[in-house]
């Protein structure tokens, strides 16, 4: 994701002081300062970031925060001859750090006399100009812009027109790279995803409130009473401006970071990051330091908009209401999990795999779920009724666990935005041919019937598969196979051909799912456990989202 831009430009510092930091974030540390008017040789950028050369240091800038001027034409070196050496220094009496085979290359960051400097392995090395060829690859015209989200929920659309299909949003702050520009439209690329959006919204600068690292030392900033400390639970933790999940980021902390809070609000620590910043941060994804336990209050947020709240503990409840990702709830009681949660003077229902608490990782929001359009999804749970299935080695149906893990993926893929229909909610037997019937009589973008394994003769035999009969489905399967096996790192039993009624007799993109196999002592216990479900339930969903995009 870097784009590396030869050097010989120079970063004129535009605010007084600046912090120079160890790498291209404001969550690295600090190194250093320059001042406004001063001039530094830029060594690389990247994103919003730019790493200049000091007296014997490099260090990182925000780019928002100074003039980057000069040649910014990238180029290449390209050795002539094998084993060129590459030394630490302009000259011959300087270290070799390593070799150039005749036709590699490597990025031209600057040169000095007779010598050409390059970006050696991340670092820097010198070449001997007679022996190389330089290329220029792009000049600064065509060079890729990156951009801030000015906005939160910018849409991203499909082609540059108001008309053309909404394909995902950002929020304020996100990076974009601009690959061209059409009317008022740029064309941008982010996370391997591509799309419009409308180029008003999105800057160079970051947004105002983000705009964090001018670093107004002498500030007669009131002394705020420290409280203690947290300590991060979760790779990244957003440091945001307020304590709501839907309020700005402004920063970001990493696993392990301890942070002084300021005070403690509902859900939510205000810490004091070490550049004087202040932010909130989610109570249930740090740990409390040394300070004894204030408040035994148990909160909820919601991952999800449109989440059913319930009046009874299950999904065939009646709908009391519905709330959107970010709400919080007190939790009244938490039992076979559905939480009772205060809602509205009163007690609602919520499904305990739909919400965050304080052992659930923050990663789960993922927005990238939200990406479905009323397609319809015929969820087949396997067996019910008198046909119970497999029966695991602990006289476990599977009839009951298909049904479990169908529930689960109707409510996930009904809040990504699919039309979801479920062959049985209960323990009721169904025909085969019916449950193909519904499939083709529903039109189903996709069809998938759910089942768990056994193979007795051989207890050790695990993993997860998925079958498709018709060709055509391969793709379908193998998709949601790749989707399963990444959420739940089971053992992968491929996608293969599989002569199944269910999905033989489907006019429609139909695959039949193997769960793991109930016959093995361990993993009969592992894909019972909530865990499990909430990772194949979301496997499944991320592969079908992925296929029906495509
Ligand atoms: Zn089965």
């Amino acid at each position: 994701m870097s784009s590396d831009i030869a050097a010989e430009s120079t970063a004129e510092i535009k605010v007084d002081p600046l912090n120079v930091r160890s790498g291209p974030g404001l969550s690295h540390e600090q190194v250093g300062q320059v001042h406004k008017g001063e001039s530094y040789p830029v060594v690389k950028q990247q994103g919003n970031w730019v790493q200049i050369r000091m007296d014997s240091k490099k260090g990182w800038v925000a780019k928002w925060l100074v003039d980057v001027t000069g040649n910014v034409t990238k180029a290449e070196v390209t050795s002539d001859v094998d084993r060129l050496r590459i030394r630490s220094g302009p000259g011959t009496s300087h270290d070799i750090l390593g070799h150039m085979n005749k036709g590699t290359s490597y990025l031209k960051l600057g040169e000095q006399e007779e010598w050409v400097r390059i970006d050696f392995k991340n670092d820097e090395g010198w070449v001997h100009k007679d022996y190389i060829s330089v290329t220029a690859v792009a000049s600064s015209a065509s060079q890729t812009e990156e951009k801030i989200v000015q906005v939160e929920n910018l849409n991203v659309r499909e082609n540059p027109s108001l008309s053309a299909e909404v394909i995902d949003q950002l929020d304020k702050g996100v990076t974009v790279k601009v690959i061209s520009e059409k009317g008022n439209w740029s064309n941008i690329s982010y996370n391997d995803q591509e799309g419009w959006v409308a180029s008003k919204f999105i800057d160079e600068s970051p947004p105002d409130s983000l705009n964090e690292d001018k670093n107004e030392t002498d500030s007669s900033e009131p002394v705020q009473q420290t409280k203690g400390t947290v300590t991060v639970q979760t790779p990244i933790l957003n440091v945001r401006s307020e304590g709501t999940l839907g309020s700005q980021v402004i920063n970001q902390v990493n696993q392990g970071d301890e942070l002084t809070f300021l005070q403690e609000k509902e859900a939510w620590y205000q810490v004091k990051l070490d550049n004087g910043q202040t932010g909130w941060v989610a109570n249930w994804l740090v740990e409390k330091g040394d300070v004894s336990e204030s408040s035994s209050k148990k909160w909820i947020t919601l991952l999800y908009n449109a989440t059913n709240i319930r009046k009874g503990p299950g999904t065939d409840t009646a709908i009391v209401g519905r709330a959107n990702m970010g709400d919080q709830f007190t939790v009244k009681s938490h039992n076979n999990q559905w939480y009772e949660i205060e809602y509205e003077n009163g007690t609602g229902y919520v499904a305990d795999w739909i919400v965050a608490n304080s052992q659930t990782d923050i990663q789960q929001m993922s927005k990238k779920e939200e990406a479905l359009n009323n397609e319809v999804i015929v969820i087949d749970a396997g067996h019910g009724g008198r046909d119970v299935g497999t029966i695991g080695h602990d006289n476990f149906y599977e009839k009951k666990l298909t049904l479990k893990t169908a529930q689960r993926l109707a409510e996930r893929l009904r809040l990504a935005g699919a039309k979801v229909v479920l062959t049985r909610t209960g323990d009721k037997y169904l025909s085969l041919s019916s449950r193909a019937t519904m499939s083709n009589m529903k039109g189903a973008d996709a069809f998938l019937s759910l089942h768990y394994n056994s193979f007795p003769q051989s207890p050790s035999v695990s993993g997860i598969g998925t079958y498709y009969y018709h060709k055509r489905d391969r793709d379908f399967a193998q998709t949601v196979q790749r989707a399963m096996i990444q959420s739940t790192a089971l053992h992968n039993r491929e996608a293969r051909y599989g002569d199944y009624h269910v999905i033989r007799e489907n006019s429609q993109p139909a695959l039949l799912l193997e769960l793991g196999f109930l016959s093995n002592p361990q993993e009969a216990a592992t894909v019972r456990t909530k865990d499990f479900q909430e990772k194949i339930t979301k496997g499944i969903a991320k592969g079908v989202i992925e296929y029906l995009n495509k």
